[in-house]
C-alpha cells in the first residue's frame, strides 16, 4: 500500500483475476473506499484499512466508479463487513442491481464473446453479487469527502471519475487508463459507447485539466505531477487519430 497524496492510499494492484487498483481516502468522518476489486478482495482491502489503524466501522462510504466485475466484485462483502453507505451514479444503479446486464460491446468480436463472458460470470472469481446503492449522484454533485462527481460515460453509461479540487487530485476509474505508464482509452470490447468514452477523456482534460496535478487509475500506476497536462496531450493525440 502506498500514500499517493496525504490521505489518499492506493491499496495496490490487487493480485486477482483482473489486476486493478482500489483506493482509500481518509477524511474528517473516517474513510471512503473507492472501488472494491474483483470478488474475493474484501479481506485485502480490510487489511489495508487495518494498516491505517482503523476499524471496518470507520469505513463510512464506498464509492463505485462503475459496475464492472473488477470494481464492484467485492462490494457486497465490504458492505456486509463495514455497513458503509454505497454510492454510484444514478444511471449506474441499474447495473449494480443487475450485474448480468454488463456485456461485451455489440462489435462482431464482442457478440461472439458474450456467451463465454456470461459463462465466466458464473465462476466464483467473476461472480458479482447485486447490491442496491444507498445514494446516487449526477454530474457536478459535491460529496462530503471533498469530491466532485464527474460523469464520464462511454465505458459504462454511469461511469464516474472523482475530482478533489482542493487537494488537486483525480480518481479516474476506467475513464482513462495508464497501463504500462501510457495513457489510453478504455478497451473497445468492454466499451459500448466508444465515442462517448473519448468525449469523457476530452471532458476530463479540457474542462478539469487545470484542476488536478495528480491522477490515479483503475489500471496502471499514478501520475504524480502535471497530470492535467498529460491528459491534454493524450486528448490531442486521441482526436488527431480520429480525424
Ligand atoms: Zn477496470
Amino acid at each position: 500500500m502506498q500514500e499517493i497524496v496525504p490521505g489518499l492510499w492506493d491499496v495496490g494492484e490487487l493480485a486477482s483475476a483482473v489486476p486493478v487498483h482500489v483506493y482509500l481516502w481518509r477524511w474528517a468522518e473516517g474513510v471512503t473506499i473507492v472501488d472494491t476489486g474483483t470478488p474475493g478482495s474484501a479481506d485485502k482491502i480490510l487489511a489495508a484499512v487495518g494498516a491505517l489503524r482503523l476499524q471496518p466501522s470507520d469505513v463510512k462510504r464506498i464509492i463505485i466508479t462503475h459496475a464492472d466485475v473488477d470494481h464492484m466484485g467485492s462490494l457486497k462483502a465490504l458492505k456486509r463487513a463495514t455497513g458503509a453507505q454505497v454510492i454510484c451514479h444514478t444511471v449506474e444503479k441499474e447495473f449494480l442491481e443487475n450485474p448480468g446486464r454488463r456485456k461485451p460491446a455489440k462489435t462482431p468480436l464482442g457478440l461472439l464473446l458474450r456467451p463465454i463472458f456470461a459463462l465466466a460470470m458464473q465462476f466464483p472469481q467473476y461472480r458479482v453479487e447485486p447490491l442496491s446503492p444507498d445514494r446516487t449522484h449526477v454530474d457536478g454533485d459535491k460529496l462530503p469527502e471533498g469530491f466532485t462527481i464527474i460523469h464520464t460515460p462511454g465505458h459504462t453509461p454511469g461511469h464516474i471519475s472523482l475530482l478533489h479540487p482542493e487537494k488537486r487530485f483525480l480518481i479516474a476509474g476506467d475513464a482513462i487508463h495508464n497501463r504500462g505508464g501510457t495513457l489510453g482509452a478504455p478497451p473497445p470490447l468492454f466499451t459500448p459507447d466508444v465515442e462517448n468514452s473519448h468525449l469523457s477523456i476530452w471532458k476530463l482534460a479540457k474542462k478539469y485539466g487545470n484542476n488536478f496535478d495528480v491522477a490515479v487509475f483503475g489500471h496502471g500506476p499514478p501520475i504524480r505531477e502535471k497530470a492535467g497536462e498529460a491528459f491534454n496531450s493524450f486528448t490531442a493525440q486521441l482526436f488527431e487519430t480520429e480525424t
